[in-house]
């Protein structure tokens, strides 16, 4: 077990130890030792036990839950997707999760995960294009430069060996902001005024727009032959980023078909549209790309093993017993099934402080 503990006293990783663990290990490296855990879960994918992810839906959002198990390890993330929240200062997304062992069933790490889901998604997108993108791409366009593009722009630098960004965003503010806090950080950052400016040339076209509707980001005129589409945006009933007729012409990649149907851009397409799971292209029984003409689509919409592959990765790194916080989640009373008297011994301690 990674980190010694009592089963009781729950590791608690907090926004600033996050922070600090990533500072620490280095964001590019991060996403490196992230992508190794993705991928190996991806290999291990019919080991899972699977679900799509359980969302409520209300006018302006989401929240939503998203389990999964390997048999040993279980975890879940709770994770909101409000597209109007920026507008009050508030994100877009933000979540926190638990990993359990499956034995005892005791939670083994509460840990932030708006940070970690920012890594996780970015470092999948990576995972995908180093399957799916054609071989030695150097130039990505990064549409919507909000929380997650920072991300993605370094999983792509360090997984991918982008080099040339180009973003956009309907505010520009927004990519001033992404181009000021990537720059020194190797990579050369051209700011366009439009979608159609920042796919020229790109051999990677990342969107990360957040709207809640179904919204026309890439058209199909837009997209030429041997470009690998990574399109994170696209995630809710309705909320879509891309035409109907780039799917069309495309050939798509999804993590679990039972929740991309409902919520990726495939949405758009008939239940029974070709589609291939990535983890077969990981195994070997599925093809990734075939040929430098084609058109690749990583209809990401963010499926629970990657968190939990997330979360395992920060449970590894917590073996030293640094960047966590311990806290008294479970209850513990002395003899297990005296959990009235442990109410009535803690009446009874308090009374006699109060004396
Ligand atoms: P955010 O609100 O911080 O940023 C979104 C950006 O998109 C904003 O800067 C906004 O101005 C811009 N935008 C909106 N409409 C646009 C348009 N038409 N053209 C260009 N830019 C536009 O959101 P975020 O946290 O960066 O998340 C981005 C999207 O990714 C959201 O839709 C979110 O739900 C989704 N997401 C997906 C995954 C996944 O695993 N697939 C994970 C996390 C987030």
């Amino acid at each position: 077990m990674p980190v010694e503990q009592n089963l009781n006293i729950v590791p608690f990783v907090s926004v600033e130890n996050m922070m600090d663990i990533v500072l620490a290990t280095g964001t590019e490296t991060f996403l490196q030792e992230l992508a190794a855990y993705v991928e190996e879960d991806f290999r291990r994918w019919e080991l899972f036990d699977k679900v799509a992810r359980i969302a409520s839906h209300s006018r302006d959002g989401v929240i939503e839950l998203m389990p999964a198990s390997d048999g040993r390890l279980y975890a879940f993330k709770y994770v909101n997707g409000h597209p109007k929240n920026t507008r009050n200062g508030r994100q877009t997304v933000t979540a926190f999760g638990v990993l359990s062992d499956v034995d005892s069933g005791y939670p083994l790490l509460l840990s932030e995960m708006t940070i970690l889901t920012a890594l996780r998604t970015a470092a999948t997108s990576a995972v995908a294009a180093r399957y799916l993108a054609p071989k030695g791409a150097k130039t990505m366009a990064l549409i919507g430069n909000g929380a997650q593009s920072e991300f993605q722009a370094l999983a792509f630098k360090a997984l991918l060996g982008i080099e040339n960004l180009r973003l956009y965003d309907i505010d520009p503010s927004a990519t001033a902001r992404c181009r000021s806090n990537l720059s020194h950080l190797g990579l050369n950052i051209i700011g366009c005024r439009s979608a159609e400016e920042a796919v020229e040339g790109a051999q990677i076209i990342t969107t990360a727009t957040a709207d809640k509707r179904n919204a026309t980001i890439l058209t199909d005129n837009m997209i030429g032959p041997g470009v690998h589409i990574n399109a994170v945006g696209g995630d809710s009933p309705g909320k879509t980023e891309l035409h109907r007729d780039i799917l069309l012409r495309s050939s798509i990649f999804v993590e679990y078909p039972p929740q991309t149907r409902i919520e990726g851009e495939i949405q758009q397409l008939p239940g029974d549209s070709p589609i291939t799971e990535f983890w077969k292209v990981v195994t070997g029984q599925a093809t990734g790309r075939q040929d430098e003409r084609q058109i690749t689509l990583f209809d990401s919409v963010g499926f629970a093993t990657e968190d939990f592959s997330a979360l395992r990765y920060v449970y590894d790194k917590l073996r030293n017993g640094n960047g966590f916080e311990r806290l008294d989640l479970v209850a513990d009373p002395d003899e297990p099934r005296d959990l009235f008297g442990m109410l009535l011994r803690r009446k009874a301690l308090t009374a006699h402080l109060n004396s």
